[in-house]
């Protein structure tokens, strides 16, 4: 396979290293979603860059840290929009893939008046990341904080980017999303756990509602056995989770949301676990993090688009928490 990486971050150190997916989304609006055999005409298009990897990476970097991506990009016009938006950024992209067979993973949504919509992901150069990337990444994710993982690549190579991290005393964080089966040997591997209500519901197997949010949290916190859970719960913010490593004890904090008027939730989950990933690597505790975490997803839901809507730290900081 024809594949090279991009730049070189030899001998640099990055507070968040994020492994994860790039998606360009083509989204077009129609007055309904087109039936079998119909050729409907659209009312809109608009392109953006987008997948659950870059858009941590970039809100991470926007929230003060240093920051690198691994994933995999075609080499066609779209994977050079996503190196333009890395280098941009300041994001480290040396371990950024270009795929000569497979082109850059798309996202083709269609979307009703009154935003009901129906997408197509076609992840393509995504799905061809391999355990074999993560050792080439190995020294990029020794030399950061904290790894940030979702489930948006095989989950082979989030496994062995995990395991990587742990031999090299890297901070864990799994965002699990979109929900897809793990292994439970992958568990371990993982310090701190960052899911939705709807993915905690497809760990779980119950819905983690209004007081069951707190039974939830530790239920996670026991299941994978981690230092820490982060249970996202839209306008109501979060619920933190964390096991005292001395005692054994859990504490559970509600860490309510900002008061923002939401116009576009779309990558406010993404907003959350970046800007969560660089306190961390600050060293900050795991409650003080997700406050920022909340008004930098906060302020995110107030803008439309994903990367574009992602918050700088001024701003983040001017949010009272
Ligand atoms: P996802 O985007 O993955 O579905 P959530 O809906 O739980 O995840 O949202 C993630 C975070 O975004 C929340 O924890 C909160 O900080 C913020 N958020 C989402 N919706 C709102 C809202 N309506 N008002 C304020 N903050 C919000």
């Amino acid at each position: 396979m024809n594949a090279a990486a991009t730049g070189n971050g030899a001998g640099r150190r990055f507070d968040v290293c994020v492994l994860g997916s790039f998606m360009k989304d083509l989204v077009a609006s129609a007055p309904y979603r087109p039936r079998t055999g119909e050729t409907l005409r659209g009312t809109g298009f608009a392109e953006f860059l987008g997948g659950k990897g870059v858009n941590q990476a970039v809100a991470a970097a926007r929230a003060g840290a240093t920051a690198a991506m691994i994933g995999r990009l075609g080499d066609d016009r779209y994977g050079q929009e996503f190196i333009d938006l890395l280098r941009d950024e300041g994001i480290d992209a040396s371990c950024v893939v270009r795929d000569g067979e497979l082109g850059t993973g798309v996202g083709l949504p269609v979307v009703e008046p009154g935003g009901a919509n129906s997408i197509i992901i076609v992840p393509r150069a995504n799905d061809a990341m391999r355990p074999s990337d993560i050792a080439r990444a190995a020294p990029v994710i020794a030399a950061s904080k904290v790894l940030a993982v979702q489930l948006e690549l095989p989950v082979e190579v989030s496994f062995a980017a995990l395991r990587t991290a742990r031999e090299n005393g890297v901070l864990t964080l799994l965002n699990p999303a979109p929900y897809t089966a793990i292994p439970t040997d992958i568990h371990p591997y993982v310090d701190i756990l960052i899911p939705n209500q709807v993915e905690a519901e497809q760990l779980l197997g119950y819905p983690p509602d209004g007081e069951d949010a707190r039974s939830a949290v530790g239920d996670l916190c026991d299941r994978f056995g981690c230092r820490g859970v982060v249970l996202t719960l839209g306008e109501r913010g979060a619920i933190v989770a964390r096991r005292d490593p001395g005692t054994g004890m859990l504490d559970i904090t509600p860490v309510p949301a900002s008061a923002v008027t939401a116009v576009d939730t779309v990558g406010a989950g993404d907003a959350f676990c970046g800007a969560l990933a660089a306190r961390l690597a600050r060293g900050e505790d795991l409650v003080a993090a997700a406050r920022f975490a909340n008004a930098a997803a906060g302020i995110a839901t107030t803008r439309p688009g994903a990367v574009a809507g992602m918050p700088y730290l001024p701003e983040i900081e001017a949010v009272p928490r």
